[in-house]
C-alpha cells in the first residue's frame, strides 16, 4: 500500500481502516476502496485533503 500523497510506503496502521503516513504526516482512512486523506492540524483537528486529489489518485494501490 502506498501513500497517495508522497507515494511512500511508510504507512502505519492506527485503527480499523485507519492509517498514518509517517513520511508526510497525513491520516488515511479507507472508505469503499479509496483513501480519504486528512491532515492533522496543530490543534489536533483534521482537515480533509480529498479535494486536492483525483478519484484515481485516491484508489488504493496494493503492491
Ligand atoms: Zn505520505
Amino acid at each position: 500500500m502506498r501513500c497517495p500523497n508522497c507515494k511512500g510506503k511508510d504507512i502505519g496502521k492506527i485503527g480499523t481502516n485507519q492509517y498514518y503516513c509517517w513520511n508526510c504526516f497525513i491520516e488515511l482512512t479507507i472508505d469503499n476502496g479509496r483513501f480519504c486523506l486528512h491532515q492533522v492540524e496543530a490543534d489536533g483537528s483534521l482537515s480533509s485533503l480529498d479535494d486536492l486529489f483525483e478519484e484515481e489518485e485516491r484508489r488504493i494501490q496494493m503492491d
